[in-house]
């Protein structure tokens, strides 16, 4: 495909028993940007380490730029921020990105340039040990950007940052994205997703719950209550839905979950045909806060 960055197929990482990425698919194209949503330990890391060649995958695929280059030369096109921002504490803002240039070959013109993007102009004279962890971060995002990559590859990049800092981060990562490069961020907070990015891979225990557009997310997954005169009734019909996933229930009111989009009218239809009316139907969506807490709170009562 033209416009594809990165293409990941049926990824597995084992560490001994635990299954840190199981089955995880993503394809990444040009211009967006990518979340990978999931809580701690659920293989976000792990993932971002496998394609930047740093940690061995068990099996499954990816591919860089359709397939077209090898991993070391596909790197080159990438720029990653994966650990805590290190440079040279006595050395200044612009120092540092010098010598970054020099060791990646490209040429120092660029670093204004960036400084500016990160909003760290002004400080450019000022030695990397006197800034804020998040002035810290801007800079590492700076020389993430020296090479003018393709994309941009940032693990939990607000992590340990106060209000401010965190607003600064993300102000930049969407200036970044809306100058064409595209972006792929792990992160674990669903806050930070849902204002950063246009796109989201939800991860639990290595597991995908999710992988779609962020906006599309609420509609994904949701949700019928169901009740008719008879629910005993209405459960036996409802087991032979073909797109049935789960459903909970009491005399009262059932709660259905489909896997896929499924229309009021036609599950009407359905019991209808079957023999049942249905006295009450409704489908709810959740909020993408209330599906991340379901998500969340099930890992709390899983460990
Ligand atoms: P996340 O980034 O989403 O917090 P990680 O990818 O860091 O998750 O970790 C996923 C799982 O793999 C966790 O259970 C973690 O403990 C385990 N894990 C990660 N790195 C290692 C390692 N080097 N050795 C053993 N287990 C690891
Ligand atoms: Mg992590």
């Amino acid at each position: 495909m033209e416009n594809s960055i990165l293409s990941i197929k049926n990824l597995h990482k084992k560490y001994g028993k635990v299954h840190a990425v199981n089955d995880v698919s993503l394809d990444i194209y040009k211009g967006n940007v990518y979340g990978i949503l999931g809580p701690n330990g659920s293989g976000k890391s792990t993932t971002l380490g496998i394609v930047l060649n740093v940690v061995n995958k068990t099996s499954g695929e990816y591919y860089w730029f359709g397939g077209k280059l090898e991993t070391h030369d596909a790197l080159k096109k990438v720029g990653a921020i994966i650990e805590r921002p290190n440079f040279y504490p006595y050395m200044t803002a612009k120092e540092n990105l010098e010598l970054v240039c020099r060791i990646k070959g490209v040429n120092s013109e660029k670093v204004d340039e960036k400084l500016e993007i990160v909003g760290l102009i002004d400080r450019k004279n000022s030695k990397f040990k006197t800034f804020s962890l998040g002035m810290k971060q801007r800079l590492a995002i700076a020389s993430a950007l020296l090479n003018d990559p393709e994309i941009l590859i940032l693990d939990e990049p607000t992590n340990g940052l106060d209000p401010q800092g965190i607003h600064q981060v993300r102000d930049i990562i969407r200036l970044i994205a809306s100058q064409g490069t595209t972006i792929l961020l792990a992160s674990h907070l669903l806050d930070e997703v849902e204002k950063v990015c246009s796109h989201v891979l939800v991860l639990r225990f290595g597991k995908i719950l999710y992988n779609g557009k962020v906006d599309e997310m609420v509609n994904h997954n949701a949700y019928f209550e169901l009740q008719s005169s008879n629910n005993q009734k209405l459960i036996e019909v409802l087991k032979y839905h073909p797109e049935l996933e789960n459903f909970e229930g009491n005399e009262e009111k059932i709660i259905a979950h489909f896997k896929t989009q499924v229309e009021a009218s036609e599950l009407n239809k359905f019991f209808f045909e079957k023999g049942i009316s249905l006295n009450h139907l409704v489908k709810r969506k959740q909020s993408l806060e209330e599906q991340f807490l379901t998500l969340t709170n099930s890992i709390e009562t899983q460990s």
